[in-house]
């Protein structure tokens, strides 16, 4: 079976000194050495991966794992190479620089997303090392660019959350909501295997972890750790992990030191996937728990929800009417009683999708209208209750299925309006 993700490295180098990242904790040391995926060697391996069977038509790239992609001098032509093949994509950056992606090439994007580690110079410098004030102004760009192509919701503030750093949660999530794009606090850990894994089997070096206690949020690491179980599907199977060269990777945990040989070596999806299961080091992970830990959400639970802002999320109906958690979209922010107009481009494949304003609150919706080019698109079904114009709903995953299968052909592009009270 193909792969429908695929993390692939276009940067094997990043600018970031994040101490308790497996690539900036080595830039702390050494001067560390550029390295890039070329066009060239893009095209080729997305060739292959396409002529073997290997890739999806419309898999999901994501374009980083260790490394900082818009430092990548020929990102926008890798991503044009994507786009021209249907695929879509995914990208992570710290924002200290700042490149504007060509507007036609935004459908595809799914997220950009932004870590940041802190919310002034103090605390963001402490871990990320990098200037603070250019990052808001590239971040205020980025925010800016997607949001005048009417894709703000793509753009993710990821927040490491850490001891230190949870007094300016508040200022972030502000700031995010100004800019319209969406915040998303996470527990920071050690995002490297040979120190985390240690961590967990309460082997690693003393000094090394009086240091990371000091920082890092490990009570709440052991709480998760304490609700997830022993075992799992490892979701990093299904991901097809290649570095910078195009060699395969056991997994996104790994950087190229560890490779399993160039991608060119193999034939089929179902080769790759043989020895990724046989990886050993599947097992002590799995039984650490660093598999469920990494791969779990890890979102920081307490003190920044914004019970003024949500932000409502379209699903995608597959041809046979179904939806599912792949293929979401999520929007704007909306304030909870004020009239909101969201854009989404939705392609043009979609017959009909799915408006679930909210999870978890009741509301009413008032004065709710789907349109696409002038013309009205249906509300089909829903499980609230339609009453004089208003749709209420007295259960906790609100929900509207509207037919956007629409006549002019020509537009992918969807407007909601409408209101929205939650309580
Ligand atoms: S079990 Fe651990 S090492 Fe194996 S694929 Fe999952 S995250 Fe990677």
């Amino acid at each position: 079976m193909a792969f429908d993700h695929v993390t692939m490295e276009i940067s094997g180098f990043c600018n970031a000194l994040c101490k308790w990242c497996k690539t900036g904790r080595r830039n702390r040391t050494r001067t560390p050495e550029k390295s890039f995926l070329s066009y060239d060697e893009a095209k080729k391996g997305i060739s292959f991966l396409t002529e073997h069977g290997i890739i999806n038509r419309h898999s999901l790239f994501d374009l980083f794992s260790w490394g900082e992609p818009f430092l990548n001098p020929q990102i926008n032509d890798i991503i044009g190479l994507l786009c021209e093949n249907e695929m879509r994509i995914g990208l992570s950056t710290n924002a200290s620089k700042y490149v504007a992606i060509p507007p036609e090439y935004l459908p595809q994007i799914e997220y950009l997303i932004i870590s940041i580690s802190g919310f002034s110079q103090e605390t963001y410098g402490r871990i990320h090392g990098l200037n603070f004030d250019t990052i808001i102004k590239n971040i205020g760009k980025y925010a800016e660019y997607f949001r005048n192509h009417g894709r703000s919701a793509k753009v993710i503030m990821n927040y490491h959350v850490y001891q230190y750093n949870i007094h300016e949660i508040k200022a972030a999530s502000r700031f995010c909501t100004e800019q319209q794009i969406i915040f998303s606090p996470h527990i920071a850990y050690l995002a490297d295997e040979e120190l985390f894994l240690p961590y967990l089997t309460h082997t690693m070096e003393r000094s090394l972890l009086e240091e990371a206690s000091e920082e890092i949020l490990f009570g709440m690491i052991r709480n998760l750790e304490d609700t997830l179980p022993d075992e799992i599907v490892c979701p990093q199977w299904d991901n097809l992990v290649l570095d910078e060269k195009l060699n395969v990777l056991p997994c996104c945990l790994f950087t190229s030191a560890k490779n399993m040989g160039s991608i060119f070596y193999f034939e089929t999806p179902e080769e790759i996937r043989r020895l990724l299961k046989e990886n050993e080091y599947c097992k002590k992970c799995m039984r650490s728990k660093q598999a469920q830990i990494v791969t779990s959400p890890m979102e920081f639970p307490y003190g920044y929800t914004n019970e003024a802002v949500i932000i409502p999320k379209v699903y995608l109906g597959g041809v046979d009417g179904t939806f599912s958690e792949e293929k979401t979209m999520q929007c704007s922010p909306i304030q909870n009683g004020d009239m909101f107009r969201l854009r989404l481009s939705i392609g043009l494949d979609n017959r009909i999708i799915r408006f679930d304003p909210l999870e978890n609150k009741r509301c009413i919706i008032e004065s709710i209208r789907f349109y696409a080019g002038g013309e009205d698109l249906p509300i089909i079904s829903t499980n609230g209750t339609a009453k004089e114009g208003m749709y209420w709903f007295d259960n906790p995953d609100p929900q509207l299925v509207i037919n956007v299968d629409r006549h002019d052909g020509c537009s992918d592009e969807i407007i909601i309006e409408g209101k929205c009270i939650w309580y």
